[in-house]
């Protein structure tokens, strides 16, 4: 792309409808927002338990920022790597039952940084078709080939395995699905792994803070006394959505944090997080372990959407996790109904192509612990009266 074919190539972007732009939030982030000056019920965050503006992780953050300021002024290789970063990640590989753990900047950039440091042009990347773009990114970046299997297709990803000759392998995936909100067999998975001798890169994304006893993840739901862990598992969480602060942390042997600490160019190459972030994130650990209420209401919550969305001409799709998409369809449908909750006072994003598969757009609805059973109810009232329009 050329400085002067930007315009026609964005005005293409509006004639197809495809061109995005940002909304304008104002005041914290929360089930009621306002957004471009409007006063919405927001049903589309990814803050789970509602910690984003929780009182005492902004305190916490205060109270590190006097005291220590605001930048980490350096790499952590080099005198960026504050205390706080340092009790943090022990504090985050004890929470997810493994050995060791390292911060990063974003979740993006962990998958930038961990995929390449394992893998060369020699190896071979298996992702599942739904992943997140960073991983796909990550592997791309390592310049390993690339397979991707059709979503939860484990038998295909076994046949796959087997054929490869790759010295290194690695299996990538989410836990829970972003867009559709539904869970990896991690369980076979692991044994698929643990079978050819792969890998396995799980991103608990949408998992952290919400799965498992104490909201532990992903690895805690599927075996909640793990035995000795795989050293071939390697677990990435991101810290913006459950956790309601920013950044992410990779666990696994303490080996493998070694060597990423080493060799992961997005850890290495960049300055370290504010340690008041740090501060901010312990603060919310001990929310997110202590206070269970908030993951019964997310179960009660989404219990009251499934029951109260029948009879509607669109469905859920199957999931038990806070993501709830419902499937409209037609694309136009799909917009037209987030227009008509929007006009509702109700904010949901409408989901299309190609972020999705052609004929599935759909509404998706994240909950959150902060939303009320009343909020909910007042979703489904919108959406019975739209679908008598
Ligand atoms: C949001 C998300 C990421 C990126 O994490 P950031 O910390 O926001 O960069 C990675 N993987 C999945 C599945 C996500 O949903």
């Amino acid at each position: 792309m050329k400085p002067e074919q930007l315009a026609a190539a964005l005005a293409d972007l509006d004639a197809q409808g495809l061109r995005r732009r940002r909304r304008v939030l104002d005041g914290p982030q929360g089930v009621r927002v306002t957004v471009d000056g409007q006063a919405l019920l927001s049903f589309s965050s990814n803050d789970y338990l509602g910690l984003a503006n929780h009182p005492e992780i902004a305190v916490a953050a205060q109270l590190a920022a006097a005291r220590y300021g605001v930048g980490a002024g350096a790499a952590h290789l080099l005198t960026g790597h504050h205390r706080l970063h340092h009790d943090l990640e022990a504090e985050l590989a004890a929470f997810v039952g493994l050995p060791a753990a390292l911060l990063f900047s974003t979740g993006y950039m962990a998958s930038l940084g961990v995929i390449p440091a394992l893998l060369d042009r020699h190896g071979e990347v298996f992702e599942d078709k739904l992943n997140h773009a960073s991983l796909v990114d990550g592997a791309l970046l390592s310049r390993a080939r690339l397979t991707r299997y059709p979503h939860g297709d484990l038998a295909w990803l076994g046949r796959r395995l087997a054929e490869s000759p790759a010295p290194v392998k690695l299996i990538a995936s989410d836990t829970v699905f972003s867009m559709d909100g539904d869970l990896a067999p991690l369980a076979d998975l692991l044994a698929l792994a643990e079978k050819y001798d792969a890998w396995l890169y799980l991103d608990d994304a949408h998992g952290f803070g919400v799965l498992g006893e104490e909201g532990r993840g992903a690895l805690n739901h599927v075996n909640p006394s793990p035995l000795t862990p795989h050293p071939s598992l390697i677990y990435l969480a991101t810290l913006g959505k459950a956790a309601g602060v920013a950044g992410a942390f990779v666990a696994g042997s303490a080996d493998l944090v070694e060597w990423l600490v080493n060799r992961a160019r997005t850890y290495v190459f960049t300055t370290a997080q504010p340690p008041l972030l740090a501060a901010a994130l312990s603060a919310s650990l001990k929310l997110i372990a202590g206070e269970p209420w908030r993951r019964q209401r997310l179960a009660d919550l989404i219990a009251r959407l499934k029951a109260g969305v029948a009879g509607l001409p669109w469905s859920l799709m199957p999931s038990d996790s806070p993501i709830q998409p419902l499937l409209v369809g037609d694309n136009q449908a799909t917009l037209d109904l987030a227009d008509g909750l929007r006009r509702r006072g109700i904010l949901i994003p409408a989901i299309r192509p190609p972020t999705v598969p052609a004929g599935q757009a759909r509404l998706r609805i994240s909950l959150s612990a902060a939303h009320s059973p009343d909020d909910v109810e007042c979703l489904l009232a919108a959406l019975h009266e739209l679908a008598h329009d």
